[in-house]
């Protein structure tokens, strides 16, 4: 089936070896198109969310909060305060006589029941039309109930998701430096670009600690206010989900000098040169620490591989799409799949740049397409042209994957299993395993082709 692709779209879409690369990314999407990315609201909710003992206001309508809430399975080992969204509810009213008062009322109101150690208070479409002045609202109240109120300007159609992103930056930037650092250790990091989805950070935080090396902040997930206030003391910053918190690394950089690393905790060799780039950082201060590194990836690997090639049994061959936020996910998924035998055939990202899908482009095999901020029709044509076995991707992908009957595996906000780190590389194989090695999907329209398979599917299902 020819793929529908709306002729604006064509040189966002990239099919290696068919043409020299080239490819337009990083611009606002096709109006009418149906892109699947979020606006600049959520773009920044989501990087505060996990937060956990900060109050998250949205200034706005229901709906704004609704789309957010509790919108990722971030994880806190405290305070949970981040799971409750709270809005201001503006109305038609408000918006003829503007919602300063009924922010100012919400802000007080909950901050005298929660105690939170700050308050991110979020700009939405309408305050940003109809000029609310969310600064001064958040000075008064900061300064009345002395904590940090901080206004994200995150007005949904500013930009696209990244510029969310950086509203969410920008907020935080405002706590880094308020914070004592007079007991850090010489050899500390901070975390970045994490969320704690499933309890991933308590596994790397786990190898880093192994390796010697204590973290000062999450950001943001499991994250604590205190924390990134004293986040300008660590020696260092790794970056996973560089498009998400790179803007507060750079920021960090400029003003503390504290340099930071790109890593990925996804994969075996991504995990791994993620360890190794810390112990070499810190091999001056600690010279033990790289043969320390070097036995954790050990004693990790021989425990997995065995695992791993059992389960690659069912799946050499095997094809695989994937369309996640960020590209530098990507980068490791493709070698994930790798190790599992399975031939990734098609990539996408809501928000790549042109040197990640440069990289993707490199990375991928003859005849894979690589395509940015695509769309549900675009989504599919490509499944059904590359009749994918599975599609990784996040909540809403699922429903494309499921209804033309192809396995599916979360690797976005809601995922329940932790698939950061060697411990995450085998919960991902087992669950990649199982979505492509079951038979449901031979009762889905598209893939029953005679009663007969319809007849051992069923058997298989009861057996
Ligand atoms: S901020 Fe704007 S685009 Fe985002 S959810 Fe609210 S109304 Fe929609």
């Amino acid at each position: 089936m020819e793929p529908v692709i709306f002729e604006e779209r064509k040189t966002q879409i990239h099919r290696k070896g068919a043409e020299p690369f080239s490819i337009s990314c990083n611009k606002s999407s096709l109006a009418g198109a149906v892109s699947q990315r979020a606006c600049v609201f959520c773009g920044s909710r989501v990087v505060l969310y996990p937060i956990a003992d900060a109050l998250h206001l949205v200034h706005g309508p229901i709906g704004c909060a609704v789309y957010t809430w509790d919108i990722r399975g971030a994880l806190s080992s405290g305070p949970e305060l981040h799971r409750l969204s709270f809005s201001t509810d503006l109305r038609e009213k408000d918006v003829i006589f503007g919602g300063e008062k009924k922010l100012y009322q919400a802000l007080v109101e909950l901050i005298d029941r929660h105690q939170p150690n700050a308050a991110f208070v979020y700009s939405t479409c309408i305050v940003g039309i109809i000029g609310d002045d969310l600064k001064a609202v958040c000075k008064k109240v900061e300064a009345e109930k002395g904590i940090p109120v901080i206004p994200v300007q995150s007005e949904g159609f500013k930009g696209n998701k990244r510029e969310g992103y950086l509203a969410a930056c920008e907020a935080m930037f405002q706590l880094v430096g308020t914070g004592d650092t007079s007991t850090i250790s010489p050899l500390s990091v901070n975390i970045l670009g994490d969320f704690n989805l499933a309890g991933e950070i308590w596994i790397i935080q786990d190898y880093l600690k192994r390796m010697g090396v204590d973290v000062v902040a999450n950001i943001t997930g499991d994250g604590r206010v205190a924390d990134v206030r004293r986040a300008h003391g660590a020696a260092l910053n790794l970056v996973q989900c560089s498009g998400a918190t790179m803007d507060l690394a750079k920021m960090m950089q400029e003003k503390y000098g504290i340099p930071f690393i790109r890593v990925s905790y996804f994969g075996i060799e991504d995990m791994s040169d993620a360890l190794y780039d810390v112990a070499k950082f810190f091999q001056d201060k600690d010279p033990e620490i790289m043969a320390r590194t070097q036995e954790l990836v050990r004693e990790e690997l021989t425990a997995l591989y065995p695992k791993l090639q059992e389960l690659r049994k069912d799946l050499e061959g095997k094809k695989a799409a994937i369309y996640v936020g960020g590209a530098f996910k990507a980068f490791s998924l493709i070698k994930s799949f790798r190790h599992l035998g399975m031939n990734v055939v098609m990539v996408g990202s809501q928000t790549g740049t042109e040197e990640d899908y440069q990289e993707l482009a490199e990375i991928t095999d003859e005849g894979t397409i690589i395509v940015d901020d695509t769309n549900p029709l675009e989504l599919s044509a490509f499944i059904k042209e590359k009749d994918v076995d599975i599609f990784v991707g996040g909540v809403k992908e699922r429903p494309i994957a499921f209804k033309l009957g192809v396995g599916f595996c979360d690797h976005n906000h809601e995922r329940k299993e932790a698939l950061e780190g060697f411990l995450g590389m085998y919960n991902f194989a087992k669950e990649v395993h199982a979505t492509v090695t079951s038979p449901v999907w031979n009762f889905t329209p598209r893939r029953r082709k005679s009663p007969i398979a319809v007849n051992h599917a069923q058997e298989a299902c009861l057996s």
